[in-house]
């Protein structure tokens, strides 16, 4: 009988409750001590590794822990800091915190040497990391003993761990160079550093390193190769007694396989999950002393595993000589926590589930199973998964039929462009530029305090009701105020732009404390979508009527889109994400039409999803932009030519992504552009873009209120690429997290700035 052992990548660092989050933003504060900060975070970190001990798991993860992100960990273990952040030698708690976040000296202006590190996604995750900042000239040296620190405090709980880094050639590839160098030419600098490390943590006594190097799921040219194998050739020879694992995840091998496959190390990590493809090829190939680590159980969703398909998956690889290890397929960093506290979700859902915790039991299963002793467990699981292929709630016959009878539907365009603008012009009559905003606005501590209540019971429906129609009219009048050309309701009545419409369709369920970490303390709590899809009643239709009953200006409804609702909510597995998609396309098609049908106008259907989703390998960009493009346009069908379309993006990479902006036809697209300078409109201008743009002309992430000036001079730099007909003006993205002062102020400028562009025309 084989005998299998459990490794695991990485555990949600946050805490059930999100006691990280909450003793940070303590930190940040002054209400808490730097020393109070660290306590509470050792705790967090002995209890994640006890949790894991007993759930029997072999190699147990250190340095998976973080005070905000694994890439800024890397940052200071390789000292890699910006020069802007003056500090030499081991990197300290504030100037840790200052690359995170910036210095925020509300009101004055942000200088240079207080500019956070950029953020962007990770992989394919709604995960954001911090972009480590290279140039030709950068050294690394070894500045933060926190990898070998952590090692130790868990040597002292007597937990022997796994320390977790990332792989050498995968930092490179998440590096930014600022000076157009080449990042991956630091390398051979690079190397040594991480050479040190390894010596330091063998002779600390680990006996096994995982370095995670999920580029292998990319499409990699000969050259990236080359750079991992000449790197682990390297990395070998620095230890003698400690092991090396490299792990790869989020996706297939593929190309990528005989490089992987041939590392000179002594184990692999494989995502068996998202890369079953490879799994015929890749045990041909593999030699037999290495420790092969099966990661079967997904760390990226919620859903309960299926044992009996699981074990055929192993079941391949169980012939080989090999130390086998069962794992997750990535670090469950992008799980939440427990399902004990969701005592809400009825049994049978929460039977479908498992987060974390559930996840390690799982591995626990597989391994009994295996040994022969858990056939009961077996059965169990099989029950589960057949009963629930015929449970009624994930079906709804309508649906069904809608969406196959909807094909095609998505090119019933109205008239084209050119002939919709001018019908659009006529009735809508705005100025050159108009100005608009993204859709939310503040949402203060009282607002917040009225929704908590509300949950609670302790206020009625009419009474929150009437709260929220007192917001709108104040967001309306504020809008009004400031003489801005197209209003919005400004979402007071949406705690978060998708849980809002999940809450009102058909096919969603919501958890109390599934949060998965976003950025830093950030988190997100996605809603489950488990069913079929569809709209219980209208979802908008009541306060944006209500909102455009204020006032004699244009009054822009607001939908989020159907890929946005995908993108971050937890997602069925039955049924393609396409078809998925679509379904939410129709329900939000119903909204969109109720809208117009109400006589608003204008209606937005953010998308500020859509290039997250974008897939890892090129050879399937192509079809899932295709699905994507399609549901928005599903989503936006059947409306008549005069009313106007709008979406939203809040991101500033378009590059690969225009051709299908373009091919979503939307009338007006708004997207985040003031940190860029405009360059960004480069590509809109070589498309030739026919249809309106609104550039964001001031940056919603900052509390400084811009200058009019300052706005103008952006307004004449997006002039300098698109036709005057063409631009919106608007600010990066929606308000909701601003205060009401500077929203107020920053509008104001907006409005001002625009109408002196307007006046020396
Ligand atoms: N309409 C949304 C808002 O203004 C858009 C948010 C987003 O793009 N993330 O809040
Ligand atoms: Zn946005």
């Amino acid at each position: 009988m084989k005998d299998y052992k459990i490794n695991n990548l990485g555990f949600p660092r946050i805490g059930a409750d999100r006691e990280l989050k909450k003793a940070l933003e303590l930190f940040w504060s002054g209400s808490i001590t730097e020393i109070e900060l660290k306590s509470k975070s050792a705790l967090l970190r002995e209890q994640h590794w006890v949790i894991q001990q007993e759930a029997g798991v072999d190699l147990i993860p250190s340095n998976d822990f973080s005070y905000y992100d694994q890439v800024l960990d890397m940052i200071c273990l390789l000292g890699c800091v910006p020069e802007r952040f003056k500090e030499a030698g081991p990197v300290g708690l504030d100037t840790y915190f200052e690359m995170a976040r910036g210095q925020h000296c509300c009101g004055s202006d942000l200088s240079e040497g207080t500019r956070a590190l950029e953020m962007t996604k990770w992989f394919d995750s709604n995960y954001h990391y911090l972009v480590p900042e290279l140039n030709e000239t950068t050294e690394f040296s070894i500045r933060s003993t926190k990898i070998f620190d952590e090692y130790q405090e868990a040597l002292d709980l007597g937990i022997k761990t796994k320390p977790v880094l990332i792989g050498p050639v995968t930092f490179l590839f998440l590096s930014k160079s600022f000076d157009g160098s080449d990042r991956f030419s630091l390398l051979e600098k690079l190397l040594p550093v991480y050479g040190e490390i390894l010596q330091r943590l063998e002779q600390k006594g680990a006996e096994w390193i995982q370095l995670d190097e999920p580029i292998f799921s990319m499409d990699l040219d000969e050259n990236t190769k080359r750079l991992l194998k000449k790197s682990y050739e390297y990395l070998s020879t620095q230890v003698s007694q400690t092991k090396l694992l490299v792990a790869n995840y989020f996706g297939d091998l593929d190309s990528n396989l005989e490089e992987f496959v041939s590392l000179p190390v002594d184990g692999l990590h494989v995502d068996l999950v998202r890369g079953v493809k490879d799994v015929s090829t890749f045990f041909k190939s593999v030699d037999d002393t290495k420790l092969i680590s099966l990661g079967v159980v997904n760390g990226r969703n919620i859903w309960k595993n299926n044992y009996t398909d699981t074990l055929e998956i192993i079941d391949q690889f169980k012939h080989l000589k090999n130390q086998l290890c069962l794992s997750p397929s990535c670090s469950l960093l992008h799980s939440p926590y427990s399902l004990r506290p969701e005592d809400d979700l009825d049994e049978e859902l929460k039977s479908w589930l498992a987060f974390s915790e559930e996840k390690l039991q799982e591995l626990q299963d597989l391994k009994l199973i295996l040994s022969g002793k858990g056939n009961a467990l077996l059965i169990a699981n099989r029950e589960l998964h057949e009963s629930k292929k015929q449970n009624e709630r994930l079906f709804n016959k309508q649906v069904r039929i809608a969406s196959e009878e909807s094909r095609g539907e998505e090119f019933l365009t109205r008239s084209p462009f050119k002939e919709r603008i001018i019908q659009q012009n006529k009735s809508l009559k705005l100025p050159l530029l108009p100005t608009t905003t993204i859709g939310s606005f503040p949402q203060d501590k009282e607002l917040r305090r009225q929704r908590a209540l509300f949950k609670k019971g302790i206020i009625n429906h009419e009474q929150y009701d009437s709260f929220i129609a007192g917001q709108i009219a104040k967001d309306v009048a504020l809008q009004e105020k400031i003489g801005l050309d197209v209003l919005v309701h400004g979402e007071a009545e949406r705690n978060d732009m998708v849980e809002y419409f999940g809450e009102k369709l058909e096919g969603f369920a919501f958890s109390k404390k599934a949060w998965v970490q976003s950025y830093g303390s950030r988190c997100v709590k996605p809603p489950i979508l488990f069913g079929d899809v569809s709209r219980k009643v209208a979802m908008t239709v009541q306060w944006t009527q209500y909102a455009a009953s204020l006032t004699t200006k244009p009054m822009k409804g607001m939908l989020t889109g159907p890929v946005t609702i995908l993108q971050w909510s937890f997602v069925r597995e039955d049924l393609s994400r396409e078809e998925v998609t679509r379904q939410i396309a129709l329900a939000i098609r119903e909204e969109t039409i109720d809208l117009e049908h109400a006589g608003i106008p204008i209606i937005q259907i953010d998308e500020p999803a859509i290039r997250e989703g974008l897939p890892l390998r090129d050879q399937q960009k192509a079809l899932y932009l295709k699905w994507a493009v399609d549901a928005f346009r599903l989503s936006a069908a059947g409306v008549q030519s005069s009313t106007q379309i709008h979406t939203h993006m809040c991101y500033s990479d378009f590059n690969e992504i225009m051709d299908s902006v373009g091919r979503m036809d939307a009338d007006v697209i708004s997207i985040e552009a003031s940190r860029s300078d405009m360059e960004l409109l480069e590509v809109f201008k070589e498309q030739c873009y026919p249809n309106e743009i609104g550039p964001g002309v001031y940056d919603i992430h900052s509390p400084r209120v811009p200058s009019v000036e300052e706005i103008s001079l952006k307004i004449k730099s997006i002039l300098d690429y698109v036709a005057i007909e063409q631009v919106w003006i608007n600010p990066d993205c929606g308000l909701k997290t601003r205060g009401l002062v500077e929203v107020e102020a920053a509008l104001q400028n907006m409005q001002l700035a625009t109408e002196s562009v307007r006046a020396g025309l």
